[in-house]
């Protein structure tokens, strides 16, 4: 099956994109990453199976609540995988259809989402942030608006595979930055595809409130664990 090599950052280019998606998806009808059947990259079948409700926890510190949508495991991590590293796409709305689901189990007044943002030399690589496309998707769900540019990821950190959790703290500590313009006084809602220690999640959770927004709750379609 063909594959977009390099997606285009351009509005023109983003078009483009999603009017050959559509043109690929006549050609070669989507199927189900886990059960094979016709029609969707996630079918409402598989999806169904994932455990309900969301995995969920609250603290002191900046991220006052956490949620996830669902174990990182099976289908769902083949479709996190597909989502983040193959250019699937299509399977942003999906999965945000169930974040929203799990999102709206808790009772976290949301007034904003934000995504947890690459550092923009691995967004030129990759082409797009999954996070972001998540979070696109989750606010137009729940009505919210989305703000692209609240946060920022200021250095390159080395990926958090291998390392154990207080490394995983020390490599993400100061890699983020938000602009207090945006997000002061705001309850955010920051959506990332998978957290496993919820190192990078809070140390971007801390950006957010250094730069004066009033509570953030993450939330995550997956949840790994470190082993
Ligand atoms: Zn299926």
């Amino acid at each position: 099956m063909p594959r977009l090599a390099r997606l285009p950052a351009s509005k023109a280019g983003i078009l483009l994109d999603a009017l050959w998606q559509s043109a690929l998806d006549f050609f070669f009808p989507p199927h189900c990453l886990a059960c094979g059947r016709i029609g969707s990259r996630y079918c409402p079948h598989c999806l169904a199976e994932l455990p309900f409700p969301p995995i969920s926890y609250s603290s002191e510190d900046a991220l006052r609540l956490y949620i996830a949508a669902a174990p990182f495991e099976g289908a769902l991590r083949e479709a996190i995988h597909a989502l983040k590293y193959k250019g699937v796409r299509q399977l942003a709305p999906i999965l945000a259809e169930r974040l929203a689901q799990a999102f709206k189990q808790s009772d976290f007044q949301a007034q904003a989402i934000v995504a947890l943002p690459l550092h923009a030399e691995r967004l030129a690589q990759r082409g797009y942030n999954q996070s972001a496309l998540l979070a696109e998707q989750l606010a137009a769900r729940l009505r919210l608006p989305y703000l692209p540019e609240a946060a920022q990821r200021i250095r390159n950190t080395a990926p958090q595979v291998g390392l154990n959790r207080q490394e995983r703290a020390a490599n993400v500590a100061d890699a983020f930055r938000a602009d207090p313009e945006q997000v002061r006084g705001l309850r955010l809602v920051l959506v990332d595809d998978v957290v496993t220690t919820g190192a990078t999640m809070r140390a971007c959770a801390e950006a957010l409130c250094s730069a004066g927004a009033a509570e953030i709750c993450g939330l995550s379609v997956a949840v790994a664990v470190l082993h």
